[in-house]
């Protein structure tokens, strides 16, 4: 007796057809497997005969033969063991073929025939609708997960018998369609925190802001306790809503690194804080089989490095390609994964070793020691930072309660202001936002009319700025003028862009 079903293996954060066909013969009892499987997918064998058994269902000893097809593609996870564990069934005549055909199955077995969530259920839920599935059987816990892709009938048992039982009877309880337009309304509504608390520290507020506004890479530099911290974990208050494709890309990334939880989607967008100890897979990714890191869960959101000049060297440099080229490329055996990385970064640093420089009451760095301090995020991370901003120790004055800031509310309104312009004016271009903008866009886009162009010019002498960082201040002006809707960069708008310039990198300090 021969049976085929259909299943998926994840590669990155796409989801690929996969075959399993189970053989049952007479000869020599045994179970063999073979289509090029990962030690994990062997590893089936134990757990979906025991899980069979143990569900009470009799399996006469034959010579079982599963096949994973295509065969020169390596298949991983634990995902298999369902689909194999009906394929068996499948040919022993326990389900019948027309139960199975169309149906795209995944899910892993306990030893007592309990159906385990898997990681990865969204992008292999998506892959069925797109091959033109019309079911999807998939363990009771990622029931949600499944339900958004509208096109597929979504169900699951939470054990093998159960299972069986269900398909035998022909009654089977579809999964309702996750409607996702609300979910994501409802995504900016309750954050615990909100920007009006910051007080005193309006001019790194304001860069806040303009480097929201145009997906600027954003420095804060000051001593310890002057709020960078606070005003880095308020971004997500200001950032807009996810688009749905947004939505979906981001949540198979989430569902391949199995943390959707409960959660059917991820509806807002992400900020993510790794400590300054972070390995360097665990940031950009890795590990036998590929998933995503830190700077993939940061993606379409904020990856904030707090005292980044803790950080070893190394894992700091390996944010360089990605934040060139937006994606990971991680290769591993004969899979090529591909991981989308287009995160804004915000880093936070101290001044210097101790945290008070240029306040020589308190700091006795030498110059030397600071530019040391700086060297280990200095150059290509440094260099792509856009927004640099300092952040000043508070006086009493300006903590009074009483005294009203900006509010979150208030400036997402802004910045979804600014962005429209962009969005408008990149409409026929590759990219979104005016930090993306090439020397192309950068020469149609940011004409400077005489005065701000004195002035620019005044400052690149002066401050002996390079040609990226002269680039640099004409982007943020840009996102500036955009601000204040306006079309027109003015003087004002280059000054304040000037003032954001990052010092550090530019060798003045
Ligand atoms: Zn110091």
């Amino acid at each position: 007796m021969f049976c085929r079903v259909l299943c998926a293996d994840i590669c990155g954060i796409e989801a690929k057809t996969v075959f399993v066909e189970a053989d049952v013969s007479g000869g020599l009892p045994g179970f063999y497997m073979v289509g090029l499987p990962s030690s994990e997918v062997k590893e089936a064998k134990e757990r979906v005969l025991r899980a069979i058994y143990n569900s009470g269902i009799d399996l006469p000893p034959r010579k079982i033969t599963i096949n994973l097809s295509p065969a020169n593609m390596r298949k991983s996870g634990s995902g298999f063991d369902l689909p194999i564990a009906m394929a068996i069934l499948g040919a022993y005549g326990y389900v019948e073929g027309k139960d199975l055909d169309q149906v795209m199955i995944a899910g892993e077995l306990s030893l007592d025939g309990k159906i385990n969530p898997i990681h990865g259920v969204l992008p292999i839920a998506l892959t069925a609708a797109r091959e033109g599935m019309k079911k999807l059987l998939i363990p009771e816990g990622n029931l949600a997960e499944g339900a958004v892709v509208g096109t597929l009938g979504v169900f699951g048992a939470p054990d093998l018998r159960t299972l069986l039982t269900m398909l035998q009877s022909g009654e089977i309880s579809y999964e309702k369609e996750i409607d996702l337009e609300p979910l994501l309304e409802r995504s900016l509504q309750d954050l615990a925190v909100d920007f009006s608390e910051v007080k005193g520290q309006e001019v790194a507020k304001r860069a806040t802001l303009v480097a929201v506004a145009g997906f600027h890479h954003l420095l804060y530099v000051g001593p310890p306790g002057s709020g960078k911290s606070m005003m880095a974990r308020r971004i997500p208050t200001i950032l807009n809503k996810l688009t749905s494709e947004e939505c979906m890309e981001l949540s198979r990334i989430y569902s391949v690194a199995g943390l959707l939880g409960t959660q059917p989607l991820l509806t807002r967008r992400p900020f993510r804080a790794p400590h300054h100890t972070i390995t360097v897979p665990a940031l950009v990714g890795g590990y036998q089989i590929p998933r995503p890191g830190e700077i993939s869960l940061a993606h379409k959101g904020v990856l904030f490095l707090d005292e980044a000049a803790e950080f070893k060297k190394e894992t700091i440099e390996t944010l360089r390609i990605p934040l060139e080229t937006k994606q990971i490329v991680l290769n591993r055996l004969s899979m090529q994964a591909v991981f989308p990385a287009d995160f804004m970064l915000v880093m936070a640093m101290n001044p210097c070793r101790c945290g008070y420089y240029p306040d020589r009451h308190f700091c006795h760095c030498s110059e030397a020691d600071v530019q040391r301090y700086f060297g280990k995020i200095k150059g290509p991370i440094l260099d792509r930072i856009d927004v640099c901003v300092g952040t000043k120790k508070l006086n009493v004055k300006e903590l009074r309660p009483d005294i009203r800031t900006e509010s979150s509310a208030e400036m997402r309104e802004k910045i979804i202001r600014a962005q429209k312009r962009q969005e408008e004016r990149f409409r026929d271009e590759p990219i979104l936002f005016n930090s993306q903008m090439g020397q192309k866009e950068i020469e149609q886009y940011c004409k400077l009319d005489p005065d701000s162009e004195q002035i620019l010019d005044l400052a690149y002498e002066k401050y002996n700025m390079s040609a990226r960082g002269y680039m640099k201040v004409l982007k943020v002006a840009r996102t500036i003028a955009d601000l204040s809707d306006e079309e027109q960069i003015t003087k004002d708008h280059v000054m304040e862009a000037l003032s954001y310039r990052n010092a550090f990198v530019e060798g003045e300090l």
